[in-house]
């Protein structure tokens, strides 16, 4: 049994199925990063930065600043059994056929 340094051993499962992961066993670390996009653009330019930032302050007013974080950045660490990132890589792969695989063969159309 190896201990990785500092890193937390608490007993690890697997994000989706729940399936306990001990020490050694065949896991997968997927690390999602979703962020605001920026473009280049700035919407209605001439009122100069200061005015869109009040503005999007204005908007944001009374929200938490914690929620507002997110929108603009979250980071997930997710630990996978080997079933499970099978499963999800071909979910991120093709989102729109949702989780019960239904895999429609419309005529002529592949892909
Ligand atoms: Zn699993």
């Amino acid at each position: 049994m190896k201990n990785k340094g500092s890193e937390e051993v608490s007993q690890a499962r697997c994000f989706r199925c729940g399936k306990e992961l001990p020490p050694g066993s065949l896991s997968y670390v997927v690390n999602i990063e979703v962020f605001a996009g920026f473009d280049g653009y700035l919407i209605e330019p001439k009122e100069g930065l200061d005015e869109q930032l009040k503005k999007l302050f204005e908007q944001v007013e009374g929200s938490n600043p914690e929620e507002l974080e997110k929108e603009v950045y979250e980071e997930f660490t997710l630990v996978l059994c080997k079933s499970c990132r099978d499963r999800f890589i071909e979910e991120i792969k093709h989102p729109w056929e949702g989780p019960f695989k239904i895999r429609t063969h419309p005529n002529g159309i592949l892909h």
